[in-house]
Formats: C-alpha cells, sequence, structure tokens
C-alpha cells in the first residue's frame, strides 16, 4: 500500500482498508459510509464512529471491533507504533517546550517524549507532515512518529499545557519577588478574600494534582521536595510511581496553599503537623488527610485520599465469598460481645468496619463511634475523635459513650489494657463493641490480648470472633495471561491443606491499561475466626496461639492463605501476588 503524503484521514479511506483486510463486507462498508454522514456523527472521531455504528440498535458487523482493537489495526496499517498517552510518563516541561500550543492544537499533535537526539511526536492524522518541517529547523533533531488516537491527543495538548503554564508562572512569580515568604503571604491572601491573578497558578497547579490523582485512582499523593526540582509521587494500587518534577521554590508555595486549606499553620515548617480538607470529585465528596515531616530539602507533605466509595462498599466488591459474607454477618448481628478486625495499616480495616457499620447502623440502633482520626464522617454514625490534648483517649472515650444509650460502639484501636478494659466492659453490659488489633493472623488476637493484661476468662466470656485480612492486587483483566504451576509449587501454596490443582491459572503481564504493572485494583482477602466453645476451653494464662490456629482450622477457618489461593482459582490474582501479601497458613 502506497501512502499519501498530504491531507487528512478519510472514513473511505478507512473502510476500504478494513475491507481489503476482509474485516467487513461491501454492504457493511456502505451502511458504515452511510451511518457516518449522520449530523450528531459530525465532531466524531473516524474509529469512534465505526464503533458506534456497532452499539447503534438497528446494525452489526459480523466481526465485532472495540475501539482499542481498531486503533491497534489501523496503527499497523499506518505502519506507525500505536502510542497509548499515559500523562504519569511524559515529562509536561519537556514536551512543551517543543512547540506552542496553538501548533499543537493545529495539526493535533503531542510531543510526547524528549530524548538527546530524538523527539517523539503522537500523531493522528499521519498524512499531514507539514509540522515537521518546522519543528525539525528549531530543533534540529530526528523526528519520531507513534499514532495516537485523536481524542487522546486533543485532551492531553489542552491538560499538559495548561499544566506546565501553571508550573512556569508560578516559577516566574518566584523569581520576581525573591523569595518564598511573599509568595506564601499571596496563598494566605488568596483564601481569606479574591485570589490574586499570580496566586492563581499555584491553586490551578493543587486543583490539577487532586484531579490527576483522582482520574489514576491514587490512594496517596507525595510531594517531596529536593534541591532543585521536587517530585510528585502517586500510590497507585500500594505501588509508587513517579509524576512529575516541579522546581523547589513552586513546590514550596503548592505545600503552602494545601496547608492553608488544610488549616494547617503555615509558618510553622519545622514541626511535622496534620490537617484534613474537603474537596469534590465528580460530585463525591472526598476527603484528604495531610500530613507534614520537616526533611534536608524543606517540609515533605503526604495527602491520604479517602474516597467514601471506596470505604464504605458493599461485601461483595470487597472480595467477601458468599460463606465469608454469612459468617461476618451473623457475627456482627449478636446483641452483644467484642469482634476485632485484624491486620497491618494498609490491609483494609477501616473500609470493611465501616462498610459493617454501615449495614447495621439502622434507625432503630444509636451507633457510636471513637476514632482517632475520623477517617470518614458519616451521617448515620454518632462519631468522636480522640483528643489526646484535653486528655479523650480511646478509654475515656468507650467511658463517655457508655453514658450515651449506645448499643453499638466502635472504638478505632485497642493497643492498652485500659481501652482492652472499657471494651470489655461495654460489651458485658451489652454492647456490640468493634475494633482493630495489629496481630498477623486472627487467632493471634487472643494471645495479643492476653499480653496487654486481659484476664483469660473476660477473653473468653466477651470475644465473638476476629477476622484478620490484606489487601492483594486483582490482575488486569486486559493483559492477564494463562499459566501453569507446577504440583510442587502448588502443594507448596496451599500446604499444609490438600486443594485441587486447578486447570489453569493466570499470571500477571503489564499493558498501557495498567502502566505495565499486570495488576489494577485490588480486592481483600479474609480469615474469619470465631470464638467457638473448643476454642474457649483453650484460653488460658499460658494458651498457646499456634496450638488454637491449629484448632482453629480444624473447626473449619479458612486462612488467609487460603482465601488468597481461592482469588488464583478464580483467575483473579497471581501465585506471586498472594505469596507476596498472604503468610503461610501455619509455621510448621
Ligand atoms: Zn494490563
Amino acid at each position: 500500500m502506497k501512502l499519501r503524503s498530504e491531507g487528512k484521514l478519510t472514513i473511505t479511506e478507512i473502510l476500504n482498508w478494513l475491507l481489503e483486510d476482509q474485516l467487513i463486507s461491501e454492504k457493511e462498508l456502505k451502511a458504515i459510509e452511510q451511518f457516518s454522514v449522520r449530523w450528531e456523527n459530525r465532531n466524531k472521531e473516524l474509529t469512534e464512529i465505526i464503533c458506534d455504528y456497532q452499539s447503534d440498535k438497528n446494525s452489526h458487523l459480523a466481526k465485532d471491533f472495540s475501539n482499542t482493537k481498531l486503533n491497534e489495526w489501523l496503527a499497523a496499517r499506518l505502519k506507525l507504533p500505536l502510542y497509548h498517552i499515559d500523562p504519569l510518563k511524559i515529562d509536561a516541561r519537556a514536551v512543551t517546550a517543543i512547540c506552542a500550543q496553538p501548533y499543537a492544537e493545529r495539526f493535533n499533535i503531542l510531543p510526547v517524549k524528549v530524548d538527546d537526539n530524538a523527539i517523539t511526536i503522537a500523531v493522528s492524522e499521519p498524512f499531514e507532515r507539514e509540522w515537521e518541517l518546522d519543528l525539525s529547523q528549531l530543533h534540529r533533531k530526528k523526528f519520531k512518529r507513534v499514532y495516537a488516537n485523536a481524542k487522546d491527543i486533543k485532551r492531553y495538548i489542552t491538560e499538559l499545557y495548561a499544566f506546565s503554564r501553571s508550573v512556569e508562572k508560578a516559577s516566574n512569580r518566584q523569581v520576581d519577588k525573591g523569595q518564598l515568604n511573599n509568595l506564601e503571604q499571596l496563598v494566605e491572601l488568596g483564601n481569606s478574600g479574591d485570589l490574586e491573578a499570580n496566586n492563581q497558578h499555584i491553586v490551578n497547579l493543587v486543583n490539577w494534582l487532586l484531579q490527576y490523582a483522582f482520574d489514576q485512582r491514587a490512594s496517596d499523593i507525595h510531594l517531596e521536595p529536593r534541591r532543585e526540582h521536587s517530585n510528585v509521587r502517586f500510590r497507585i494500587d500500594g505501588v509508587m510511581h513517579q509524576v512529575y518534577q516541579i522546581p523547589t521554590a513552586v513546590m514550596g508555595a503548592v505545600i503552602s496553599r494545601i496547608k492553608t486549606i488544610g488549616r494547617m499553620d503555615i509558618a510553622e515548617k519545622r514541626r511535622p503537623q496534620d490537617g484534613r480538607l474537603k474537596t469534590k470529585n465528580e460530585n463525591v465528596e472526598i476527603e484528604l488527610r495531610l500530613s507534614t515531616m520537616p526533611t534536608a530539602f524543606g517540609e515533605k507533605l503526604v495527602m491520604r485520599i479517602f474516597d467514601p466509595e471506596i470505604l464504605l462498599r458493599d461485601f461483595s466488591a470487597l472480595g467477601f465469598n458468599q460463606r465469608e459474607k454469612q459468617l461476618w454477618s451473623k457475627m456482627t448481628k449478636q446483641a452483644h460481645g467484642i469482634i476485632l478486625v485484624t491486620g497491618p495499616t494498609g490491609s483494609g480495616k477501616t473500609t470493611t468496619l465501616y462498610s459493617t457499620l454501615k449495614q447495621l447502623a439502622t434507625p432503630e440502633v444509636n451507633l457510636c463511634t471513637v476514632e482517632d482520626p475520623i477517617e470518614l464522617i458519616e451521617p448515620t454514625f454518632n462519631q468522636m475523635q480522640v483528643e489526646h490534648k484535653i486528655g479523650l483517649d480511646f478509654a475515656s472515650g468507650i467511658r463517655t459513650l457508655m453514658r450515651q444509650d449506645p448499643d453499638i460502639i466502635m472504638v478505632g484501636e485497642i493497643r492498652d489494657l485500659e481501652t482492652a478494659e472499657m471494651a470489655i466492659q461495654a460489651s458485658l453490659t451489652g454492647h456490640l463493641v468493634l475494633s482493630t488489633l495489629h496481630t498477623n493472623n486472627a487467632p493471634s488476637a487472643i494471645s495479643r490480648l492476653l499480653e496487654i493484661g486481659v484476664k483469660p476468662y473476660l477473653v473468653k466470656l466477651t470475644l465473638l470472633g476476629v477476622m484478620a485480612q490484606r489487601l492483594i492486587r486483582t490482575l488486569c483483566p486486559d493483559c492477564k495471561e494463562k499459566t501453569d504451576i507446577s504440583d510442587e509449587q502448588w502443594h507448596n501454596l496451599v500446604a499444609p491443606f490438600v486443594i485441587k490443582k486447578p486447570e489453569s491459572i493466570y499470571q500477571a503481564v503489564g499493558c498501557n491499561e495498567c502502566r505495565n504493572t499486570g495488576y489494577s485494583g485490588r480486592v481483600g482477602i479474609y480469615e474469619i475466626f470465631q470464638n467457638t466453645s473448643i476454642i474457649q476451653k483453650q484460653i488460658t494464662d499460658n494458651c498457646d496461639a499456634n496450638n488454637i490456629l491449629k484448632l482453629a482450622v480444624k473447626d473449619g477457618m479458612k486462612t488467609l492463605r487460603l482465601s488468597g489461593v481461592e482469588k488464583i482459582v478464580a483467575g483473579i490474582s497471581s501465585v506471586e501476588e498472594v505469596l507476596r501479601v498472604a503468610p503461610a497458613s501455619m509455621d510448621s
């Protein structure tokens, strides 16, 4: 096929290529052509029209295409590598210096990578090559063309140029004033009245970062000052990703802006501070918890994102299977007793607790919490925050709640004897108490309680059960591949249990959709331990955690590892991920 060297791609051209490659019939070609001239399709991208034709209720194609498939095919036909624009991988400052925004918009081209001797440009119009001459005169470098979706190019031209303009203007402002302090005053002024124009750039930058973080499903935003250029990193599915580098002076202004809206003391930079702020993403209120820390190059700020849609979820979405749902629901429907959720920080305990409480919080019950800090404000709960300054800790918090005629009490964490004793007191007087504890598996919660000094007979009497949990990454549905596992590997994975090896399992590969990690999203794995009469007999002053674990397993408890194995069998996660996250079922 000969490719011409000017003019725009047309729908007829693409349809004829599809016909040549026997992907559509002559009849289908005519039908799509007719569809494409409809008024509602006038501004659509060519591949989009073909996809929309397929979803039109009066039409169907013998061979189905997704937009991704169609773009893959088209790029191959044009003999250009297909490029997926990932803003996290693009150096916004470097690429926007290649050409001005109006120029990029005119040809719908986006520089995506700048190397020492070559510049990579994403194009959607392969035959329009005028720009190549202009830009090569300007830059004296080789140009590599890659094909990208026209809509994506348009969107990221707007976004990346706006971002780098904000950084640049904020930097210039810096040079004008010479000092960081001046800018900080501006930020403060801005908050109390109208925003001054120059301050607006910092505001834009902050809005930008937040929007990006939400789009990328980040759980945390890290702002890390360094000598000249400071780092912005996101944590996505538990793994850190470098996002941007911005001048350190600008970073200072960005951090000050966030501290201002988080009602923190912006003058104080040597003392670590905490704060919180609320914002909206697509009309969902999102809470951010802020924490600063003084470092060698200035103040570092971490924003933890609390999306209520993530904190409050349906149990199936959390990864509970039918049996786990039943067990957990039976346990949490008791009128009194203590239920504990255990696991390390970041294992999803809060999500489980909030989601559970949300189901229990009917108009007929009084549900109170004492938390440190309150992670999500839920209108159906009565939430109280621990305040050490005035002596309001977990233990005294429970004491206060007890006078509030509660039915259900949630205590953020049990970490000392006083809190444990108050929780037991509450349980003995007819209340349901939910809390968290730091232990590796569910049965060792018993030995942990005994260690901090709780009397064995009180544990026996009040503890209903314990759920241990972890979060494992789920395989990216776009790239996961079938793989084999040897009998020995399988045996080691499930030991000491005997479980039939599945016909096939999946492994992580990596593609554009999952930024080459092979994973996208996370799901919980659970170990639900019930304090049955058999177990209760074992709770003594010198009881052995391992022994309790063995008894629980014999009694039908499914370990964390086995819960992970279920996710492997279901093709949701990989062997590597389960081995990484879930501890072995038993030591010996
Ligand atoms: Zn993938």
